[in-house]
């Protein structure tokens, strides 16, 4: 392709609202514009990397005996009624009205349309199982959407629905679909892992993320520093080995905390350990309420919590319901002397604490040297805080470390959710009626895209790995009036791109310096500069990961070269 003949706006200035690099150097390098918040134009450049992510997720898709298929974006309310989702999905699925008034959603995911189309045409076993896949722009309304291509509110992504008339048969897929997805981010040159996550509103109970590695991610993964065990941190389970000490049990006795707020004040007026504080934190849970118990240094997964009472809604309670309930203010709640109307649940480290501190339920006052069974009695322990960096890991194996990822991928067993919700059933081999069992499976691909650059970029630009970047080679001629170099050119030209190499071919009337930093900032792989030498028929090769250059002669190029 002839640069003069393709939309290629670079810009040398940082656009101001781009806070992230891929977001910076996706715009600065001409991919993509931005249309309204969250939502972008895709330039000839950004066009054709998203179409090489495609090609890989449709490859990897289509081995695993996926059907590709599409689904219309405009979807009818009424089948998100059926699933219960139309008032669950809240304001991120995007509404709208026909002229008739009858109401519509824009696509945020397909399980309801997918399970509509099955349940009326498949209905034995003999047809099972079965994976459908489709690649597609989804529309969810965002809170905030930031950070360019990885939080839109208009985005490409691959869904992918499998049925199943067995669980085995659903875990056998689900293997697949982990190693298809493995294989994808692999062949993207991603530095990733994949961890054990929540299932969140979907409904499901196994399921894993696949996170890019980087600073910018906004989820949190807990590792083991030395086994395979990786989570989100919002579902790394912490083990109960807490030990309880040998100090001997005191009276308790209620101590006034004035102005002390939070438990680093109470236990700085006190001069007591965090750890030896008991966090009190009421919750309004479906329509009970329940007061939970935590170590002072530990914070509540609210996950968790949510998990153990396998609530629909878990909400803070409000501080009236607290004054109402309690007695007193948020910061001197705690589990003395509660009435049957408030559960009190605590976490597992509460149980080793010996003469702890907690609210007295008097606004200003704390109790000291509170014993759990003693003092007051929780309904259950259970595992509710975060797992924190060196705690042991889950798995019994090292310690928890920390880090920063992009959820470029998710894998689900949904279970029987949406089919029964929506009746989607097929006769087993006695000619039993059953609901199918599911799964679902979806990649970002803009977003996975951003996080390649994410990962891939040096202080002049973008720096694609092979297998996405938008064209192979980089051919610049430094004096397009030149007709030596000029016709050196056009010969290379024509012979790489008919060996199968996709050439982007610099023939612009610019300074090689405007030439040389745009061509940084694109990032195709190989840069080859035809100049002064190409009278001896020699070229200079750049190789844009490394800034290496070397010069070969023009014989000699084609076999540098690797596709
Ligand atoms: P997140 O937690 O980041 O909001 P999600 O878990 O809600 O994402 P899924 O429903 O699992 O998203 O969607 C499948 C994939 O689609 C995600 O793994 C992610 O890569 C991508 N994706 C989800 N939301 C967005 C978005 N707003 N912009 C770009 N990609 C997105
Ligand atoms: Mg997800």
């Amino acid at each position: 392709m002839k640069q003069s003949q393709m939309l290629i706006p670079t810009l040398r200035d940082v656009p101001a609202d781009a806070e992230i690099k891929s977001h910076q150097l996706l715009i600065r390098a001409g991919y993509i514009r931005k249309n309204a918040s969250g939502i972008y134009s895709f330039l000839p450049l950004g066009r054709k990397v998203l179409q090489k992510v495609e090609a890989i997720v449709r490859e990897e898709m289509n081995k695993i005996g996926a059907n590709e298929m599409l689904m219309p974006v405009l979807q009818d309310a009424e089948l998100w009624r059926e699933s219960g989702r139309w008032d669950k999905f809240g304001p991120q699925l995007m509404r709208l009205n026909d002229r008739h008034d009858r109401e519509f959603a824009l696509g945020a995911t397909h399980e309801e349309v997918i399970t509509s189309i099955i349940r009326d045409d498949v209905n034995s076993y003999k047809r099972l199982p079965l994976a459908l896949y489709q690649i597609q722009t989804k529309y969810r309304d965002e809170k905030r959407p930031r950070f360019g291509l990885l939080r839109g509110r208009e985005f490409t992504m691959k869904d992918a629905y499998s049925f199943h008339a067995t669980k085995e048969s659903l875990d056998e897929m689900y293997e697949k679909m982990y190693t298809a997805y493995s294989n994808v981010f692999e062949r993207c040159g991603l530095n990733f892992r994949p961890v054990i996550a929540d299932s969140g509103a979907m409904g499901g109970k196994d399921t894993h993320e696949f996170m890019a590695l980087s600073d910018v991610g906004e989820d949190t993964i807990a590792y083991s520093d030395i086994s395979s065990f990786a989570a989100n941190i919002e579902m790394a389970p912490v083990l109960d080995t807490y030990e309880k000490s040998t100090e001997e049990a005191e009276e308790m006795k209620k101590i006034a905390t004035p102005d002390a707020k939070t438990i680093s004040d109470v236990a700085k007026h006190l001069g007591i350990a965090e750890e030896n504080c008991m966090k009190s934190l009421l919750f309004k849970v479906d329509e009970r309420f329940v007061l939970v118990i935590v170590r002072g240094d530990h914070e509540l997964n609210e996950i968790k919590f949510k998990h153990l009472l396998e609530a629909e809604a878990v909400t803070m309670a409000t501080e009236e319901d607290a004054q109402q309930l309690l007695g007193a203010s948020f910061g001197s709640l705690g589990p003395i002397d509660v009435t049957g109307d408030v559960e009190i649940i605590a976490d597992n480290a509460v149980k080793a604490i010996v003469n702890g501190t907690c609210g007295a339920n008097e606004n200003g006052y704390h109790y000291m040297n509170v014993n759990v069974d003693r003092d007051f009695k929780p309904s259950q322990f259970a595992d509710l805080r975060f797992i924190k960096e060196g705690d042991l890991s889950p798995d019994g194996e090292g310690t928890i470390q920390f880090a920063k990822g992009i959820e470029v991928g998710q894998v689900f067993k949904l279970g029987t959710y949406y089919s029964e919700k929506m009746g989607a059933q097929f006769l087993d081999e006695n000619g039993k009626a059953k609901p199918m069992i599911m799964g679902c499976y979806g990649i970002g691909v803009s977003r996975t895209l951003a996080a390649i650059v994410e990962q891939f970029n040096d202080e002049s630009g973008i720096v694609w790995p092979k297998a996405i970047s938008p064209f192979s080679v980089h051919l610049i001629p430094i004096n397009v009036k030149n007709d030596i170099q000029r016709e050196l050119a056009d010969k290379l030209y024509n012979e790489l791109s008919k060996v199968g190499f996709d050439v982007l071919y610099d023939d612009r009337k610019e300074r090689p310096g405007v030439k040389f930093a745009d061509s940084d900032l694109i990032g195709i792989p190989y840069r080859v500069t035809v100049g002064k030498k190409a009278e001896e028929g020699i070229v200079e090769l750049k190789y844009r990961e490394t800034g290496e250059t070397e010069e070969v002669s023009v014989s000699e190029l084609a076999n540098r070269l690797v596709n």
